[in-house]
């Protein structure tokens, strides 16, 4: 019984199958709509400082409130997003929502920061720095508050209106924070092009700590080659206690994961900031 049932749900889930490809189709048209009718909400999930334990930025993390089908993860649907182009109109959305949000949690004194990610399609766009700059003018912020959180993809692919646009970016005074490190096959050579300040390692390398002493042994050493070359290091996908000591001992500067909390609504986010009483972010740079 139990091998059928897996065969059905194989059936069901597989790529090339007509339900998936049916709801790939729907999905891009739904898109459509949920941007004209705003169906996108930004949680944030947020970062701690590993010797503290309390909030200095939040990360903002795209939800799609979808009215039948509900929460859409992310996942799914910034590819979407990505292929159609779409993502250039909505990732301007969200620079303004964060910034924006910022504002507030600044006026309501929580000198905390926040981080965004950015699609390498949005880095395409030559005009997304100025963007940028024109949301932390209008918003009043301290351009370093923001962190624009890039993939591997960028670091790899080495394109060169990429590499301009982080630069435009850097030039701006936010900081670039590199994503999922050590999901990929990025060197890291190939990352001082980009010359992140943060460098983000990803879950998959966190849930190996516990258990493998050599990729223990070779975080030990990315961290401190990180701190060697002034980047700080967020240890993403903390979930247990344990991780939390073996990332804090190894040398992370900052923790986000389950552990501390889910990415939350912004009322939510607000109540776990007020709880711990004002944090001042104090940043090494
Ligand atoms: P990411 O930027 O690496 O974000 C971290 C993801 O890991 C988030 O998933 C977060 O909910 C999840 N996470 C955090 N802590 C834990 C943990 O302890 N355990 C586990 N299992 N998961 C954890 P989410 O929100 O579903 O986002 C997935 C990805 O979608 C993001 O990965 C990012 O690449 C992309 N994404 C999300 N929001 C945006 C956005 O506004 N713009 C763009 N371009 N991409 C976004
Ligand atoms: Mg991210
Ligand atoms: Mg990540
Ligand atoms: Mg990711």
């Amino acid at each position: 019984l139990a091998k059928h049932k897996k065969e059905a749900a194989f059936e069901i889930y597989a790529p090339h199958s007509s339900v998936a490809a049916y709801r790939a189709f729907t999905l891009r048209q739904e898109l459509v709509t949920a941007i004209e009718q705003s169906q996108f909400e930004l949680y944030y999930q947020p970062i701690v400082c590993a010797k503290t334990e309390h909030i200095v930025a939040g990360e903002a993390l795209i939800r799609w409130i979808h009215p039948v089908w509900g929460t859409v993860s992310p996942q799914e649907f910034i590819p979407a997003l990505e292929e159609s182009g779409l993502i250039v109109s909505l990732g301007e959305w969200i620079i303004a929502g964060v910034c924006e949000q910022l504002s507030q949690w600044h006026q309501a004194g929580y000198g905390i920061k926040a981080s965004l990610n950015m699609s390498p399609v949005q880095l395409f766009s030559e005009d997304l720095a100025m963007i940028v700059a024109q949301k932390i003018a209008q918003y009043q912020l301290p351009a370093d508050a923001l962190t624009i959180e890039i993939t591997e993809t960028v670091a790899i692919t080495q394109k060169k209106v990429f590499l301009n646009t982080v630069e435009a970016l850097r030039a701006i005074g936010v900081n670039i924070s590199l994503d999922d490190f050590g999901t990929g096959y990025s060197s890291f050579s190939k990352i001082l092009d980009i010359k992140p300040h943060v460098l983000k390692l990803d879950r998959s390398m966190i849930s190996h700590i516990e258990t493998d002493a050599t990729s223990r042994e070779v975080t030990a050493a990315l961290i401190q080659l990180a701190h060697r070359l002034n980047m700080l290091v967020v240890a993403e996908g903390i979930e247990t206690l344990e991780q939390l000591r073996e990332t804090a001992r190894l040398g992370c500067d900052y923790l986000q994961g389950y552990y501390f909390s889910k990415p939350v609504p912004v009322k939510e986010f607000s109540y776990l900031l007020l709880h711990q009483g004002h944090v001042t972010y104090q940043s090494k740079r």
